[in-house]
C-alpha cells in the first residue's frame, strides 16, 4: 500500500510524518476499525525533502488554511523534519499548525519550545483532562502520570517564547471538566478549544 504523507481535509493540508507515539489514547483515531482520512499507517517515515517535493509538486501551500503537522503519531518524534518543512511552507506564503501531545521536551531529551514557537504559527496541544490521574487513564502515556505536567510545562514555555498556543479538549468530558479546563488554560496563558468527538 501506498504511504499517505500529504493529505487535504476542509482546505487544510495535512502532513503525515510518523506513527510513533508517546500516547495510547483510548479514543485514538488510529485504533478505529474504520479509517477515517484513508489510511494513514505508514510503512517509512519520509525524510523533509520527500514532504517537500510532494509540496512544491502538487500544492499551492498559500492558496489553503494551514499546512498541519498532525496524522496517526506525535509529530514532534520529527521535530527536525518539521521545522525544514515549516521553513519551505513559509517561504511560500503559507501558514503552520501542529497538533501535539504536547511531551516532545521529553520524547526528545531537549526543550524544544524556542526552536517550535519560531517554526509554528499555531501550537494545538491536546489538554485531554484537567489533572495527572484523569490523563493517564485516557492516554495511558509512556511517561505515566508525568505526562500531564510534561505537557503543561511545554505549553507554558512555548507561551512565554511568544507561541499562539491552544489547549484543546473534547465535548464529551462535560461542563464542569470544560469549565476546569479553561481555568488551566487561563492560568498557562493559552486558549482553549472545546472539539467535537469524531
Ligand atoms: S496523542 Fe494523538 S496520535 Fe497519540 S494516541 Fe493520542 S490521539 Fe493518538
Amino acid at each position: 500500500m501506498k504511504n499517505t504523507y500529504v493529505y487535504v481535509v476542509d482546505n487544510n493540508i495535512y502532513i503525515n510524518l510518523t506513527n510513533r507515539c508517546s500516547n495510547r489514547c483510548e479514543f485514538c483515531v488510529r485504533y478505529y476499525d474504520k479509517p477515517i482520512y484513508g489510511d494513514l499507517w505508514i510503512k517509512d517515515e519520509p525524510d523533509a525533502d520527500t514532504v517537500i517535493d510532494i509540496l512544491s509538486k502538487d500544492y499551492d501551500v498559500s492558496a489553503f488554511g494551514e499546512v498541519v503537522f498532525c496524522g496517526y503519531g506525535e509529530p514532534t518524534y520529527r521535530f527536525d523534519a518539521i521545522e525544514k518543512i515549516s521553513s519551505y511552507v513559509h517561504s511560500k506564503g503559507g501558514k503552520t499548525r501542529i497538533n501535539t501531545n504536547g511531551q516532545a521536551n521529553e520524547i526528545l531529551g531537549e526543550d524544544i519550545s524556542e526552536r517550535i514557537s519560531k517554526c509554528i504559527d499555531t501550537i494545538n496541544i491536546s489538554l485531554n483532562a484537567t489533572d495527572a490521574k484523569k490523563y493517564d487513564k485516557i492516554c495511558h502515556s509512556d511517561y505515566g502520570e508525568r505526562a500531564f505536567d510534561i505537557m503543561l510545562d511545554f505549553a507554558k514555555k512555548c507561551v512565554r517564547c511568544g507561541a499562539d498556543v491552544v489547549l484543546s479538549v473534547v465535548d464529551v468530558i462535560g461542563e464542569e471538566e470544560i469549565a476546569k479546563a479553561q481555568t488551566i488554560a487561563d492560568e498557562v496563558g493559552a486558549k482553549l478549544r472545546v472539539r467535537t468527538l469524531l
